[in-house]
């Protein structure tokens, strides 16, 4: 589906008009993402901070289109997400975003290549592609000597480095990152995070908009633009 209208942040990888999200509970419809405009550029790295309960998590969720907005639209590369099929929201979640979380979600048994190459054996690639494609990405993650070591063999910090490697592995123009440093000390949180940057900018075809969600102030010194939620709504903005 095209862009409704041309406009500031028309054509962004990541871009959001009205963005709601109300939850029923025992107590009646709660709004925990209420009216959120946004747009994220193309090399763009913007860190969403907010108190727990702001609407951080719900955010990335709508982005990431593993949910769907009450109200309001998203757009991911121009294509407004409410447009999309099933199927064409599942393509979107394997290969056009790319997600990291706070647990690394690794699979235990597998080693750090073969979790990078994971998603490409849903593509049916040949393995010696998959192979060749995460030791690639192992390398742009500083980790190219571990490629065999399991992830109980693996520090806290290059497990999350494995999981931004599986996270680029089709090379998304988006990538969402939601706590990714809660469980790692601040100085390996702030290694890992400024690896996402750059691994943005440089070192890739492709111009990434980083999204990443932290508490940490630190984190959010490293980023373009700082976004911060209250109650579902940009602090600071009106009403
Ligand atoms: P954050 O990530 O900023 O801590 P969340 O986006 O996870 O916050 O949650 C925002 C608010 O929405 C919270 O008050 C949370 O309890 C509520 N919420 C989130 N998911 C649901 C749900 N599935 N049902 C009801 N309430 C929810
Ligand atoms: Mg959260």
């Amino acid at each position: 589906m095209e862009e409704s209208e041309a406009g500031a942040g028309a054509g962004a990888p990541v871009r959001t008009e009205g963005l709601t999200r109300e939850f029923e509970t025992s107590e009646g419809p709660f709004r925990a993402l209420n009216g959120l405009d946004l747009a994220v550029a193309a090399g763009e790295f913007v860190v969403v901070m907010g108190p727990s309960g702001s609407g951080k998590t719900t955010l990335l969720n709508l982005l990431g289109a593993l949910d769907t907005p009450t109200a309001g639209e998203a757009w991911i590369g121009g294509v407004a997400l409410s447009g999309l099929t099933e199927r064409e929201r599942t393509s979107l979640r394997r290969t056009g975003v790319g997600f990291v979380f706070q647990q690394f979600n690794l699979v235990p048994h597998l080693s750090a290549m073969e979790n990078v190459a994971l998603p490409l054996v849903i593509d049916n690639r040949p393995r010696d592609e998959r192979m060749d494609r995460a030791r690639d990405l192992l390398g742009r993650v500083d980790l190219g000597a571990r490629a065999d070591a399991l992830p109980a063999t693996l520090s806290g910090g290059e497990q999350q480095r494995v999981a931004i490697a599986r996270a680029l592995v089709h090379e998304p123009a988006v990538v969402l990152a939601d706590e990714p440093t809660g469980n790692l000390d601040s100085a390996t949180g702030l290694d890992v995070v400024a690896l996402m940057a750059e691994l943005g900018r440089g070192d890739s075809d492709v111009e990434r908009a980083l999204v990443v969600v932290t508490h940490d102030e630190g984190v959010g010194a490293l980023a373009d633009r700082v976004v911060r939620l209250r109650d579902g709504r940009l602090d600071g903005a009106e009403g």
